[in-house]
């Protein structure tokens, strides 16, 4: 079973799980979290298989330039700016990355604690 079929988030980037999209193109899709932790909380995926952000390279600087567009520009869409958000990239088992494929979250809504549990 190769990744397309095997992998959650890209089996909803190719729109085979169901999920809230607030915005998609050619490269990315962000879409509400299903167990949000914030009164907004929303995930930004590449629509490739890139397992986690350690799996990124110089050559992923464009996709990594075009999501940060899109968690800037839906941030203010939803109402973020001036308000504020945080992005949150979670990493291996410490951090309590669960899903297997590179996904930023975007958290804002209410005043977030620092540093996070
Ligand atoms: P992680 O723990 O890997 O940093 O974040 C994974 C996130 O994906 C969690 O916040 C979790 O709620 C969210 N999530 C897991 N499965 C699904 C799903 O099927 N749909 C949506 N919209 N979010 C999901
Ligand atoms: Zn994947």
């Amino acid at each position: 079973m190769g990744q397309a079929e095997s992998c959650l988030f890209c089996r909803l980037a190719a729109g085979r799980i169901p999920s809230e999209t607030l915005y998609e193109d050619d490269r990315v899709k962000a879409f509400k979290d299903i167990n949000p932790g914030a009164p907004v909380h929303f995930l930004v995926i590449p629509r490739e298989h890139i397992a986690s952000v350690r799996d990124l390279a110089e050559h992923d600087a464009d996709l990594l330039g075009h999501i940060f567009d899109v968690i800037n520009a839906q941030a203010k869409k939803v109402g973020l700016v001036p308000g504020g958000y945080r992005i949150v990239v979670n990493y291996g088992p410490d951090a309590g990355q669960s899903v297997p494929h590179l996904h930023f979250h975007v958290l804002g809504g209410r005043s977030l604690a620092w540093p996070p549990g």
